[in-house]
């Protein structure tokens, strides 16, 4: 069994103006070091298809999806928050993104991969059913989960440490317990909403700023693991943001690769319990470059060593 990397040529497209961080050089940065540690050798890479409408429409009501057609400009950028602009390429880049989520689904439930990450932006947790913001536009997650749920899986798990509170996939799931959301994240911090949805199916971890590695793993494993011990789910999503590293220009949490190594080692222990293995992780955040590209090395180390097991 081996490890997927689903990406696309069109999701480095989108750009927001060259000072944002979200930039296409994120992708570049993760795709260059992981070239160079040769980790990139070992994973069977995939080209991201477009997303189907249908499968979107499980997460996005219609008038959202054509409010941001509307918005999309022919040239420069038409913005959707005070962070968050479209560009002429934005919702070709969105349609990818979601879609390799949704075809690492299909691989992962098919047996073809052990598991996949899929190196995208637009990111998504912050794209609630209806709102842009964030820098994400469709909540590619809750795309891939929707087409779990609709492929017939029962119980799902979305593991999201980025430093960001993941209030997207908190909204989209709020009222369904199929879908078991545990987000750590810095507070108070953006984006100030849903961080306090307290429910058997939403756990929310907030970390202090300045929080480094002993007391994240001391929180996580607390708060998450015997919850998803019980959930037992059948898929396990990643939303897998690095900018809770020290090195990060927006967050202000202290960890460093081998927490990421951890958390991973986590998240795989679970799904080899109880989802035979099956982990579809994406990309969120993580904006200094090279603590991104080596984050994601060491996450995607861990994944390609347990697909071995
Ligand atoms: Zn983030």
């Amino acid at each position: 069994m081996t490890t997927a990397l689903y990406t696309h040529e069109l999701c480095t497209r989108h750009r927001m103006g060259d000072w944002h961080p979200e930039s296409p050089a994120r992708l570049a940065s993760i795709l260059d070091y992981l070239h160079a540690s040769g980790l990139l050798s070992e994973l069977v890479r995939h080209e991201a298809p477009a997303v189907e409408r249908e499968a979107l429409l499980r997460a996005h009501p219609e008038h959202y999806l054509a409010s941001l057609e509307r918005l999309q400009p022919q040239e420069g950028l038409a913005w959707a928050d005070p962070d968050t602009a479209l560009n002429v390429f934005t919702l070709e880049a969105a349609a990818r993104a979601a879609g390799a989520v949704t075809a690492a689904v299909r691989a992962v439930m098919d047996g073809a991969h052990a598991n996949a990450f899929c190196a995208v932006r637009p990111p998504g947790h912050h794209a609630e059913r209806a709102q842009a913001m964030g820098f994400c536009f469709y909540n590619n997650v809750a795309v891939g989960v929707h087409a779990a749920l609709a492929a017939g899986v029962e119980r799902v798990a979305v593991v999201d440490f980025d430093v960001h509170h993941g209030n997207g996939t908190v909204d989209i799931f709020m009222e369904d317990p199929r879908v078991l959301v545990c987000s750590s994240f810095q507070h108070p911090f953006y984006p100030y909403r849903m961080f306090d949805i307290d429910r058997p199916h939403i756990v929310n971890t907030p970390l202090d700023e300045g929080c480094g590695g002993v007391e994240f793993r001391r929180r996580v494993e607390a708060a998450w693991l015997k919850r998803l011990d019980v959930h037992a789910p059948q898929i396990v999503f990643v939303s897998a943001g690095f900018d809770a590293h020290a090195r990060d220009p927006l967050g202000g949490l202290e960890l460093h690769e081998p927490d990421f190594r951890w958390v991973t080692e986590l998240i795989a222990d679970v799904a080899a319990r109880h989802a035979n293995g099956r982990i579809v992780s994406v990309l969120e955040g993580g904006y200094d470059l090279d603590a991104l590209a080596r984050s994601v090395d060491a996450h995607l180390q861990v994944l390609r060593e347990s697909d071995r097991a």
